[in-house]
């Protein structure tokens, strides 16, 4: 197969893909550089603070958004934070109660 199109990668960013695709695309970009490339630079995007909050490493991914793990430097504690596609932060007056 060619190289997916940046709507592809678009929806394997949102965690739109179904898994098949997805394997498809890592094997494909496991033996194209261009491919590799493109991964990468998408998946780096991946925010390291939203508000006050420090990102610690992502939980979950869904249709509405990306939910994180994060520590609040205020309250000093966990917190989860969810991310909408397409938006800046969104979980600062949820907190955990995701
Ligand atoms: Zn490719």
């Amino acid at each position: 197969m060619g190289c997916p199109g940046p709507d592809v990668f678009h929806e394997l960013v949102a965690g739109r893909l179904p898994h098949g695709e997805r394997e498809t695309i890592a094997d494909h970009a496991g033996s194209c550089d261009e491919c590799r490339a493109v991964l990468g630079a998408l998946f780096d995007v991946e925010p390291e603070k939203v508000d006050r909050y420090t990102i610690a490493k992502r939980i979950g991914a869904g249709a509405m958004g990306t939910v994180y793990e994060a520590h609040d430097p205020e309250l000093d504690r966990k917190v989860a934070i969810k991310v909408l596609q397409g938006k800046e932060a969104s979980g600062s007056s949820g907190g955990d109660g995701y």
